[in-house]
């Protein structure tokens, strides 16, 4: 049981992000953990995080999906939590995989006026409603996860429906994400030197400055949200696409792909930040599909990809599963990815640019192409 706990927080960990393009939902982990009704266990308890994720994945119909998670100082040093518990949240906040805070106050909102992002809470926000008029105009902006039959389900705070609403990203958000920032502190896990310079070697984790999180605004000054520090302007962010991987029907990740290095796609790929498809293929598209298959690249905002396989891939131009649309990309092929196109790695395997790549399959776990299971961070109940 300890060995599987351990790797239901491995898993949940690939989840948690403080990435604006990835993120599809904020959530206060202090008050998370505890909806000690989703389980009948501890008072608090990390894998409550799991269960949220979860539930907001079968509502996305989608894989691997990733939440901006605000945490509380206090929550580093809470003694409902098991020490191993404790443990993986720090690690978390030393990685910026989350955001640490000495008193969130509004930060939730706020990260979810700037990104667009809904709100997984059961606090009550009316008086709020003023400063984000969003809370009220859209309804599943702000959902209460509430315990359901197999698992968490969700219940907005206005008009009462189950399904998470994106809004666009505000203008201010749009503006403060053009830029990349820099935090005075030595190894801000946030906005630390991404690229280098005298501190880098302390982030244990280099993130990519496309990767960034919002910064927060002091009297409309960005603002470092963990060390109050005003924060420096050091240039534009590169520019980024946001790409989804489907198989069999489903979504299983989205990746980003930023103008500073190309990302591989494969059944093996090897590499920072390579997509690894293996673990969703079946034994025919495992064959089929080489270690690396595909290299994309973001050049002067378009995308091109390159097919670096054995076999060759195809583009459905527009998106169009009709048979006989199929353009092939032969080995060492390169083309600009259209609006709506996709290029397909081997029937049913396909990448594309997120928006326009719906889940098109009912979320199954019988649908998909490989036998693993879908979600690894569901326990059976104590
Ligand atoms: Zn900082």
């Amino acid at each position: 049981m300890r060995f599987e706990i351990s790797k239901v927080l491995d898993a949940i960990e690939g989840r948690v992000c403080t990435d604006p393009s990835l993120a599809r939902a904020v959530v206060d982990l202090a008050e998370v953990i505890r909806f000690q009704d989703i389980d009948g266990g501890r008072p608090a308890s990390l894998l409550r995080l799991g269960m949220v994720i979860d539930a907001l994945s079968r509502q996305l119909e989608e894989d691997s999906v990733q939440v901006y998670a605000v945490v509380h100082r206090a929550l580093l040093s809470d003694a409902d939590l098991t020490s191993n518990e404790r443990m993986v949240v720090r690690r978390w906040a030393d990685d910026g995989l989350v955001e640490v805070l000495d008193s969130p106050g509004d930060r939730m909102l706020e990260i979810a006026d700037l990104l667009g992002l809904p709100v997984l809470t059961r606090v009550r926000l009316d008086g709020l409603r003023g400063r984000f008029p969003w809370l009220v105009e859209q309804p599943g902006r702000v959902l209460a996860p509430v315990p359901g039959a197999g698992g968490p389900t969700f219940v907005a705070h206005v008009g009462g429906g189950d399904t998470p609403v994106a809004g666009d990203r505000s203008p201010v958000g749009a503006k403060l994400l053009a830029r990349e920032w820099r935090c005075p502190e030595a190894g801000c896990a946030l906005f630390g030197s991404g690229g280098g310079g005298a501190f880098a070697d302390l982030a244990r984790v280099q993130r990519s400055p496309a990767a960034q999180a919002p910064p927060t605004l002091r009297n409309g000054v960005p603002t470092c949200p963990r060390h109050g520090t005003r924060l420096r302007d050091v240039g534009p962010r590169p520019r980024t696409e946001v790409l989804a991987v489907r198989i069999g029907g489903l979504v299983r990740r989205r990746f980003v792909l930023s103008e500073e290095q190309p990302v591989l796609v494969g059944r093996a790929p090897e590499g920072d930040g390579a997509i690894v498809l293996g673990q969703w293929l079946n034994d025919e598209a495992r064959r089929w599909i080489s270690r690396n298959h595909l290299r994309l690249e973001l050049r002067v905002g378009e995308v091109i990809v390159t097919d670096v396989s054995t076999n060759g891939s195809g583009i459905r131009p527009g998106g169009s599963m009709a048979e006989g649309e199929r353009v092939p990309l032969a080995p060492k092929q390169s083309r600009v990815l259209a609006e709506n196109d996709m290029v397909e790695l081997y029937p049913g395997v396909q990448v594309g640019r997120a928006e326009e790549l719906p889940t098109g399959a009912p979320f199954t776990p019988a649908s998909v192409m490989a036998e693993a299971p879908t979600m690894a961070m569901r326990l059976p109940r104590p």
